[in-house]
């Protein structure tokens, strides 16, 4: 996919002069890699349309960078398209919630709902998990275990059958506990879709949640957009969830499950361990459905924030895949020098909204001053190594102790690390383009 796009503009950058005809050659190219991707024909449809009524063909005749221009109105369009325009229902701390998880089975609403909860207990909620999957054989004892390793109470039962009064009994004992996130996991059987979605339908009358979050596979192909809709038409579906992220599949799904329910995607899986999970960002994400990575993006920035002297250097070890605690250092300080940061934070792949929320670039710079004061305090043979283990408690009390922080923050320095050279590892084999090929893509 990524391959068509980028020769889809390649090409269109080498022609001389860009009129409808090449333009229309480009906008065909694209609609088949986003069909591959699993994007809904219609929503390509209108995409294309939209693009054509963007990109005036006389300032792309005048302008100095076509390519750029064109790219630029499809990354937009796509973007607006998981946009719906309204922020999914924001839950209050200390406030009890009951959170509804609807979707077919397998499309990890079991994992997710602990990921969830996971992620809201670490920001000091207090949930809890109900399971009201009477269907499945075992599906309690899978909530069960997720539950117990990440310390969450959770109810359910072995004996009875009917979802609607395991879901209403948990909600009203977590209640009583003063969670404020009750958490309702349901069943997702494939069979009778009709008695499902009276199933929903239930449950959720039955607890009226104060948000349904929806599901999804992000490997189901063009099904995506059917399946939200039928959630979306037995209960009142809030928000998305897509699954799974780091599997092949470049998840145009969730354009459709976005069109189909009119709600936001608000975080997305990457992977079956519990804190494989991230807050959604709609530019990285749009980045992966066209292919491009961020690279293209990215290297223009990397051109912008890392020295020039620096720049070969930094994309060989990228390449190779080594993502120390140096580079990461190296990163930061070219960060902070840059001044309005957040831009270029929304560039690099996987400083994601998380490490830099918008509208909080002050706490983030000091967050990451926290974090290299900490890395200070690292021998070179800790911030040179890429070997994980290296780093123990050892290792870690010594350097909060030498930076003056809690050990608990350079475990959280730490994990932002993992995170990032998570990311960072999928450069290994990047072809880096030398100079002057860049701006060719
Ligand atoms: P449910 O039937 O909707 O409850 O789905 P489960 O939570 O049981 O998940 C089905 C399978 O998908 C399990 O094997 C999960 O480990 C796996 N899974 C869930 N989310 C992810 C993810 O983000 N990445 C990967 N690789 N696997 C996932
Ligand atoms: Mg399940």
């Amino acid at each position: 996919l990524g391959g068509s796009i980028s020769r889809a503009i390649q090409q269109m950058s080498n022609a001389t002069v860009i009129d409808e005809k090449v333009l229309n050659e480009c906008l065909n190219e694209i609609t088949r890699a986003l069909l591959q991707a699993d994007v809904q024909f219609k929503l390509v449809r209108d995409m294309q349309a939209n693009i054509k009524k963007i990109v005036n063909l006389d300032d792309l005749a005048a302008g100095h960078n076509k390519r750029k221009i064109i790219q630029q109105a499809i990354f937009n369009e796509l973007c607006k398209m998981l946009d719906p325009g309204k922020p999914s229902f924001t839950l209050k701390k200390g406030k009890p919630s009951v959170v509804m998880f609807v979707g077919l089975q397998g499309s990890g609403k079991t994992t997710t709902c602990t990921k969830y909860a996971y992620y809201h207990q670490k920001k000091g909620w207090k949930p809890a998990l109900v399971c009201a999957d009477t269907f499945r054989a075992g599906a309690f004892d899978q909530l069960k275990q997720n539950a117990t390793k990440a310390k969450i109470p959770f109810y359910g039962s072995y004996m009875e059958s009917d979802p609607v009064k395991i879901a209403v009994e948990g909600v009203e004992r977590f209640k009583k506990e003063n969670c404020d996130l009750i958490i309702v996991d349901t069943s997702g059987r494939h069979k009778q879709e009709a008695a499902l979605f009276e199933e929903m339908r239930q449950v959720s009358e039955a607890t009226n949640p104060d948000l349904v979050i929806f599901v999804m596979d992000s490997s189901i192909g063009q099904a995506a957009f059917d399946q939200a809709q039928a959630f979306k038409q037995s209960v009142s579906v809030g928000a998305v969830i897509v699954t799974k992220m780091d599997g092949h599949a470049k998840g145009g799904g969730a354009l459709s499950a976005v069109a189909a329910t009119k709600s936001p995607v608000i975080f997305i899986g990457t992977g079956e361990h519990m804190d494989e999970f991230e807050v959604f960002d709609v530019k990285p994400f749009v980045s992966r459905l066209l292919g491009m990575g961020d690279w293209s993006g990215f290297m223009d920035k990397i051109h912008e924030v890392v020295p020039m002297d620096q720049q070969p250097e930094l994309l060989q070890k990228l390449s190779e895949g080594n993502f120390t605690l140096r580079i990461m250092y190296d990163q930061f300080q070219n960060i902070l020098k840059m001044g309005p940061i957040s831009q270029v934070f929304s560039m690099l792949p996987g400083f994601s909204a998380e490490l830099m929320p918008k509208g909080r670039e002050k706490e983030s710079q000091a967050k990451i001053k926290r974090y290299m004061t900490m890395m200070d305090s690292m021998t070179d043979e800790e911030l040179d190594s890429s070997n994980p283990k290296l780093m123990n408690e050892s290792r870690m009390m010594r350097i909060a102790r030498g930076s003056g922080r809690h050990v608990k923050e350079v475990n959280e320095m730490l994990e932002e690390y993992k995170r990032l050279a998570k990311v960072w590892s999928k450069m290994k084999g990047l072809k880096i383009p030398k100079k002057g090929q860049m701006s060719a893509l």
